[in-house]
């Protein structure tokens, strides 16, 4: 093991998932996988080959750069949608290699136009609606600009899609918000069919709205975290749970996160234990190494809380998380050795280390620690 630690995506739970979330949604339904984020943390050059494999051929990302780095791990071609940002430098690369693109602002639209013309390609773009979240997307004012640009250059544009985004649909508190949102989507929607601009796709769904808002569908949802096995929220979780007889998480984490111990060490009762006085070992105490730390993707916030597990066993992070390394307690696994494996994150034994049980008590926690994963630590698939 050259890497301090590593990342293992497993294909069968991949499997799993993405069956899952295809009997969610009607046939005529597109699957789009979000994979912004560097694939929320897995790996873009390693998930979207695997996602492939099982049946994906749609994909959702942030930025450019994502699309160039999902464009150069794909074996096979596939759909290429961007949400977020475009350097204007780069829309002539994005229009030539037929990717998809959201449209919020009539620069973009504008910047869409000139691309088309230069590579004598249709830009395929995805219309942005503003219903109610106020992040990125056309207001009604700006979206009779897009029309008439729509109009006067259909040659250059296709319209491809006609969107907008929910602002919490894992939470019941925003019931009436995603609910108007939803309304105000559809009005628009037919204000634009009314004038000749019939989009191809319309899609408003993310994971929590494709569980909890059925009727969000529409022609294709975008799922990120429960093809990686994570639940939105744990009320979403509850939600699916509570209408369904059989009372089982029909998801599988995909990824783990493993270490080694680096070395061990016994520290004697009454002394306090690395950096500062947050930990004093109330009796003799056996630690071991682990060479992790916060500039891995192991937050600080885990100091004195976070579990591992060593031989099976659960061992209690002790200490301040150090920039490269930890110390757990070892003390009641005596058979603990140098070398031995440590599962930071996914299961050894009977035990497992959940997403979840990371603990803070956030509910976008599951966002938040998979793509705080850095790039450098290696990932591998395995069955
Ligand atoms: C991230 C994102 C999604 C996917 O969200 P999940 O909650 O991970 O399913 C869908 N649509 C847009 C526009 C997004 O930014």
């Amino acid at each position: 093991m050259l890497h301090t630690s590593y990342l293992e995506l497993s294909k069968s739970a991949l499997q799993n998932n993405i069956q899952f979330l295809k009997q969610q949604i009607a046939p005529q339904v597109q699957l789009s996988s979000v994979i912004k984020g560097n694939a929320y943390g897995h790996g873009i050059e390693q998930f979207a080959p695997l996602a492939q494999e099982c049946g994906i051929n749609h994909f959702s990302v942030f930025s450019t750069d994502e699309a160039h780095r999902l464009l150069q791990a794909l074996p096979q071609r596939a759909t290429i949608m961007i949400l977020g940002f475009i350097d204007e430098a780069a829309m002539e690369w994005v229009v030539a290699n037929e990717i998809e693109f959201f449209v919020f602002d009539v620069e973009r639209l504008a910047e869409a136009i000139e691309a088309a013309k230069k590579t004598g390609k249709k830009a395929k773009v995805h219309l942005e609606l503003e219903t109610g979240m106020n992040r990125s997307g056309f207001d009604r004012t700006n979206l009779v600009h897009a029309q008439a640009m729509l109009r006067n250059n259909k040659e250059h544009l296709l319209l491809q899609g006609v969107c907008t985004h929910l602002a919490g649909a894992e939470s019941l508190q925003n019931h009436e918000r995603v609910l108007r949102q939803q309304e105000i989507f559809a009005k628009a929607l037919q204000r634009l069919r009314g004038q000749g601009h019939a989009p191809n796709q319309r899609h408003v769904a993310c994971s929590a709205a494709m569980i909890s808002y059925p009727e969000s569908h529409l022609d294709m949802v975008r799922v990120g975290i429960m093809q990686y096995g994570l639940w939105p929220s744990p009320e979403t979780y509850r939600q699916f749970i509570g209408q369904h007889e059989d009372k089982v998480d029909p998801l599988q984490r995909v990824i783990s996160w493993k270490s080694r111990v680096m070395g061990l060490k016994h520290v004697p009762q009454g002394e306090y234990i690395g950096y500062g006085t947050s930990f004093q070992a109330p009796r003799d105490m056996n630690l071991a190494l682990i060479p992790v730390g916060y500039s891995c993707g192991y937050s600080r916030s885990l100091s004195n809380q976070g579990q591992v597990l060593v031989r099976g066993h659960r061992a209690s992070v002790v200490g301040i998380v150090n920039m490269n390394m930890m110390m757990v307690d070892v003390t009641n696994i005596p058979e603990a050795g140098r070398g031995d494996e440590v599962i930071l994150l996914g299961k050894q034994g009977d035990e497992v280390i959940t997403v979840a049980s990371f603990g803070e008590l956030s509910t976008q926690l599951n966002y938040e620690l998979l793509t705080r994963l850095p790039l450098t630590i290696p990932r591998y698939v395995v069955e």
